[in-house]
């Protein structure tokens, strides 16, 4: 298949999927404009019931987006500035900016090689008297330790943030058997439902869970103008609100998002399997407690060009992502005179080795083997 006959190749195909779902999307959204209850409506209460009863959890709070929900969370919990906050240095920039936004101090610790989950031994050495929580990335699509960062939270007494931007819907396994999703097992898990996400809207959005009740009420109220009876205002607040339309595009999608998971697990074993002891290529390593919900397919490169590679399947119409070019504490907005270059090797190693290959709920075999072939293809010279 030449590139003129292959398919158009998209990293994420979010056309195919709304074409299989049209119909419930554009009645759902006609409903909402007939309604004219765009803010608040009753599709916004709907969708937080049924996520609730999805993750087993007993508020979820919905807001304006992914970066929102973490600083709301980071305020509702009273996080004074000075206080340290630990997270990965290999995570999408939102989780240490809002830390650094609220006058908080991130305090960076590295990832481990092979899964690209923050290293929990690197939390506890990075525990000082100023710590006061930890915010795990549940990176690309499977869960951190949590069973070992809720140890340590509870031995040093510290709140746990989770970022499950990139992990709606995971599972998260402990050694008693039980099973919780992500997200749902810390103080507050936060997501974002940007329509790239696993669980995406057709805009921007996202949301808080707990199961703390005076957290959930606290949270609410600072998402809305720390308002707790309406022109009564108890706090410094945000106005954080999911719309009804992308909440009315949400319930539909929330029904059919164990089966994207699936589609999403069937790509990654398409390439897992293609990828198989290939001296150059290391396929993406699953932990062992948490089931994986591929919201991406990332590769680390060994011996291989990645600037070349990327370009070649790009001239031959298979786009690829970098996902991250710069450890957090190489980008110039968090240079910080406690880190230098070669703190973080693991980070540092994964932002020069890592490709990541299209991921999405639409992907067909033939599509699958045109991609897998070009990067063979590639990498065997
Ligand atoms: C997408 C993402 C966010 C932010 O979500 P937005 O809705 O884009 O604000 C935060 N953390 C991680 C890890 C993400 O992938």
């Amino acid at each position: 298949m030449d590139q003129k006959t292959a398919p158009k190749i998209q990293m994420v195909d979010l056309k195919t999927q709304y074409e299989k779902i049209k119909t419930e999307v554009d009645t759902a959204i006609q409903s909402v404009i007939e309604n004219t209850a765009f803010i608040n409506g009753p599709e916004v209460k709907n969708f937080q019931l049924e996520l609730e009863k999805y993750l087993s959890v007993k508020h979820v709070i919905p807001c304006a987006n992914g970066t929102d929900a973490l600083q709301i969370a980071m305020m509702a919990l009273d996080l004074k500035q000075g206080d340290e906050v630990i997270t990965a240095d290999f995570t999408y920039v939102a989780t240490a900016e809002v830390i650094a936004l609220l006058g908080l101090t991130p305090v960076l610790v590295d990832v481990y090689p092979d899964t690209f989950d923050i290293n929990v031994e690197a939390i506890e050495k990075a525990i000082t008297p100023k710590t006061k929580a930890i915010v795990p990335v549940h990176l690309f699509g499977q869960c951190a330790n949590m069973e070992a960062i809720m140890a340590l939270a509870k031995k040093h007494n510290l709140y746990v943030i989770e970022d499950t931007a990139q992990a709606i819907g995971a599972d998260f396994t402990f050694s008693n058997g039980d099973i919780k999703k992500a997200g749902t097992i810390g103080t507050v898990g936060c997501t974002s439902f940007f329509p790239s996400k696993n669980l995406g809207c057709y805009g921007d959005g996202g949301a808080m869970y707990t199961n703390d009740d005076d957290l959930a009420a606290k949270i609410r109220m600072i998402a809305n103008h720390g308002q707790s009876v309406q022109y009564v205002h108890d706090s410094i607040g945000v106005n954080s609100r999911l719309d009804s339309i992308q909440a009315a595009i949400l319930r539909i999608k929330l029904r059919h998002l164990d089966e994207y998971a699936a589609a999403r697990n069937k790509v990654a074993a398409y390439y897992d399997n293609a990828f198989a002891n290939h001296a150059k290529i290391k396929t993406p390593v699953r932990v062992k407690n948490s089931n994986h919900v591929f919201h991406q397919y990332t590769l680390q490169l060994n011996g291989v060009d990645r600037s070349l590679l990327r370009a070649y399947l790009s001239d031959e119409g298979v786009p690829a992502m970098i996902y991250y070019p710069i450890p957090l504490h190489m980008q110039k907005a968090y240079i910080d005179a406690r880190y230098k270059s070669g703190d973080f090797p693991v980070t540092e190693q994964l932002c020069a080795c890592v490709i990541s290959l299209p991921m999405h709920t639409e992907l067909e075999e033939k599509t699958l083997s045109y991609i897998v072939g070009k990067v063979l293809e590639f990498t065997s010279k």
